[in-house]
């Protein structure tokens, strides 16, 4: 019996990789001392994993961008632009990730996209008939060579090729649309053939393949080539035992061909998918087949239940016959999910610390669990303090808010319906709001200019005194508004110079939130973010954004729009609690935005936006779970939006949405808000047909100018936008507005890219 994680964070607990691969991109440091950080960050990680007790490392999982990336890299999965642009196999690695503009060198990034259903984005390999798949590198031997050398016992992990193709686009030379990057596996397999001898040959005992898709719908198309795949790398190199990963999620179906399949070890997620202690583990009692027991989460920051999960793992060697060699106790999935250590964290109360475990932690607790599984006497002192901290930590939970409780136990179905149907809500909004045709707007930020971060710097550093800082915010403002004004939009914002974040903002002002100093978690690359987690039930002490937007309207005669972060998003994007589900956590996020938004109106504003981008990311995944979750997604939303009069306009906005999906598009038609805007600017107006077949009636602004991008379109490029989608949507419901906020953009750009749009609306209003 033995204990292992699937994989570690690769920020370095100070940050120290993504500094040296920023200054490596600034110009500012050699290769050789970014590949020094590199190494001295893997050895560490064995370190910090061997020393709470693990006994096996994961080799290969390190990586200075994505492991997918790696995976393309080291199997020759290249597209020709980048293969040929005469770059050095690390700027080749680069420029594939993030895109490389000097000299004559002129590439985009590939495309990103997230890693199943968490928010670690990846980036799709390109593939076609014609890729020559082949062994680019041996970054995973390497790896392994590494660590071996330096006294560890490593494990190589590869994302698995049913998973790396699965996951991959057809690129530019795939000859037909219904072309199935999966059906080039037979080419691939012998790649990684040739790397698990090259493995073998290096002294791996165990390889690790995470072919995660298993524990999606799609994979049952795959299970040919599950077969056949599997009998392949099993006979390539015969003395590596191949361990078989699966996570986030459940088996069900699938585990009919994974059962049989030629591999000596299988992982199973028992957190996401704790029913798997009965549904997968009694069909392996027959055979010799080593169980690895996904114990440990690797999606969340809680401490794990050590005294429950000790019983799974027992009935687990129960269930196997006795035999505890037959079982590995290991992390659910990957750590890299989780932030690195919660030693790092100092400004949280010693009560509040104690119910998280970060990473290293829970290295610790795969360890405690391996112990006590075999010896339980020598883990009791751990396992009886987990014990006292689990229970104190419920019982915070359950007893932390039960007015909020009550409250949300006292919603009425009439509480998630507007007083009256759109079509005579938006006779009444005509009047009072009173705009033109082609009505323009913009989503909500304005240029997040340095003097504002500065400002805000200072501010959090007590530099400046909250009177000096307010009033810098509201002059800010009124630069806002003045400048909208000037250039001639009709729904004005007020920019939101005082948020840090759409989600973070609102979570400090909340109750029920808790802060981390240095809690980062790898969103893509050198990109990572610090969630906020919900620790107890939600709700508002006092008013949020009131105070600026009523400001803000004080200084217009236009509609100044409220700003709002919708309730499925500020879930979506923090770490939610365990205890509860996450439709009761995103309610009582719903009634603490209830309460504000009926403030807004109370104060005067007359359109409030709340802003959804996240509703498509929270989806399960698998497809049978998609309802329930779309049914409780929309709820919330509408149960924070519908305390309004009829005369109030709710608004929503999303990017990065999939309007393809029906169950989606459904669901953002029953959000019932009087008017939406989508990310457009990038697909074509066709995308607006999926609208008219779903004979959407309420109003929608399609983006008209990327956001991302410091272009400026002609007013003409942007009118004939408008035109296309009045080929789909009548006129009358149609507004003019960009993808996105505009604070990554600068104010000369975001300025001229506003004039030219306010044209376009102009000239569609007199033509079309
Ligand atoms: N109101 C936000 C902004 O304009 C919306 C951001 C988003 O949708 N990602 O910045
Ligand atoms: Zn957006």
């Amino acid at each position: 019996m033995s204990s292992a994680v699937l994989g570690y964070p690769r920020i370095g607990p100070k940050r120290e990789v993504k500094k040296a691969l920023e200054a490596y991109w600034a110009g500012k440091s050699s290769v050789e001392e970014l590949l020094k950080v590199a190494k001295e960050q893997r050895l560490l990680t064995y370190e910090n994993i061997k020393s709470q007790g693990v006994d096996v490392v994961p080799t290969g999982t390190f990586t200075l961008y994505d492991h997918v990336l790696d995976a393309s890299n080291t199997f020759g999965i290249i597209p020709d632009k980048y293969a040929k642009s005469g770059l050095n196999p690390l700027d080749t690695y680069f420029a594939m990730a993030r895109g490389h503009q000097k000299g004559e060198v002129d590439l985009p990034a590939t495309e990103m996209q997230k890693w199943f259903d968490s928010n670690y984005h990846f980036l799709v390999p390109e593939v076609s008939e014609k890729t020559n798949f082949r062994l680019n590198d041996t970054k995973p031997v390497d790896d392994f060579v590494e660590a071996k050398q330096a006294g560890y016992n490593g494990r190589p992990v590869l994302v698995g090729p049913i998973t790396l193709l699965a996951l991959s686009k057809a690129d530019a030379d795939a000859q037909q649309k219904e072309f199935d990057p999966v059906s080039l596996v037979s080419k691939l397999t012998p790649v990684y053939a040739e790397l698990l001898e090259k493995l073998a040959q290096a002294g791996a005992e165990w390889v690790q393949i995470d072919e995660p898709i298993l524990c999606m719908d799609r994979a049952a198309q795959y299970a040919e080539q599950f077969k056949s795949t599997y009998a392949a790398l099993s006979k390539a190199a015969p003395s590596v035992k191949l361990l078989l990963a699966t996570y986030f999620g459940r088996l069900e179906s699938n585990l009919d061909f994974v059962k049989d399949l030629p591999v000596a070890g299988l992982h199973i997620d028992l957190d996401r998918a704790p029913e798997q202690i009965d549904t997968v583990v009694p069909h392996f009692a027959n055979k010799t087949t080593v169980l690895s027991l996904g114990l440990v989460s690797g999606r969340n920051v809680w401490k794990t239940d050590l005294n429950a999960a000790l019983k799974t793992a027992q009935k687990a060697v129960e269930l196997l016959g006795g035999d505890k060699n037959r079982v590995i106790i290991a992390s659910s999935s990957s750590l890299l999910h989780t932030p690195i250590t919660v030693k790092n964290e100092n400004k949280l109360s010693a009560e509040v610390i104690d119910w998280f475990s970060f990473a290293t932690e829970k290295c610790g607790e795969v360890a405690t669990l391996t112990a006590a599984l075999k010896d339980p006497s020598s883990a009791s002192s751990i396992l009886s303090a987990n014990e006292k901290s689990i229970k104190a930590r419920r019982d915070f939970e359950q007893n932390s808010d039960p007015a909020v409780r009550q409250r949300l136990a006292n919603v009425k179905p009439e509480d998630l319906k507007r007083q009256s149907a759109f079509k005579q809500r938006r006779e009444v909004q005509n009047k009072h709001l009173n705009l033109p045709l082609f009505p323009t707007t913009t989503i909500g930020s304005f240029p997040q200019t340095k003097e504002i971060r500065s400002y805000r710097a200072r501010f959090n550093k007590g530099e400046i005194t909250q009177e000096e800082y307010e009033k810098f915010l509201e002059d800010e403002i009124k630069f806002v508004v003045e400048k909208q004004e000037a250039l001639d939009l009709d729904v004005l914002v007020h920019g939101e110079p005082e948020r840090n974040d759409m989600v973070q903002y609102f979570g400090e002002l909340l109750d029920g939130f808790a802060f981390t100093q240095n809690a980062w978690v790898q969103s893509f690359g050198s990109r990572y973010v610090r969630p906020p987690i919900v620790v107890s039930d939600v709700s508002r002490p006092k008013a949020m954004t009131v105070r600026w937007s009523s400001y803000a309207q004080s200084l217009t005669k236009k509609t100044m729009k409220g700003m709002l972060t919708g309730p499925v998003t500020i879930l979506n994007w923090s770490f939610p609690r365990a205890d509860i589900s996450k439709e009761i956590q995103a309610k009582q996020i719903a009634l603490a935005l209830r309460d504000e938004v009926n403030d807004l109106e109370k104060a005067g504003i007359r359109s409030i936006q709340e802003d959804e981008p996240a509703l498509r990311e929270g989806l399960p995944l698998r497809e049978a779970e998609h309802k329930a979750y779309l049914d409780w997604a929309v709820a919330a939303f509408r149960l924070s939006t519908s305390g309004v009069r009829d005369e109030t306009q709710i608004v929503s906005h999303f990017c990065y949405s999939d309007f393809a999906n029906r169950q989606i598009m459904q669901s953002i038609l029953d959000l019932d808000a009087d008017m939406i805007s989508i990310e457009n600017s990038k697909s074509d107006a066709k995308i607006l047909k999926v609208f008219q077949n779903f004979e959407y009636a309420n109003d929608i602004g399609p983006g008209v100018f990327d956001i991302h991008s410091p272009r400026v379109p002609t007013s003409e490029e942007m009118f004939n936008r408008l035109k296309a989608f009045s080929a789909y949507l009548p006129v009358e419901r149609l507004w003019c507005n960009p993808d996105c906020g505009l604070k990554t953009r600068s104010w000369d750009e975001a300025a001229a890219q506003c004039k030219n749009m306010v044209e376009a609306a102009k000239r569609a209003r007199s033509e079309l």
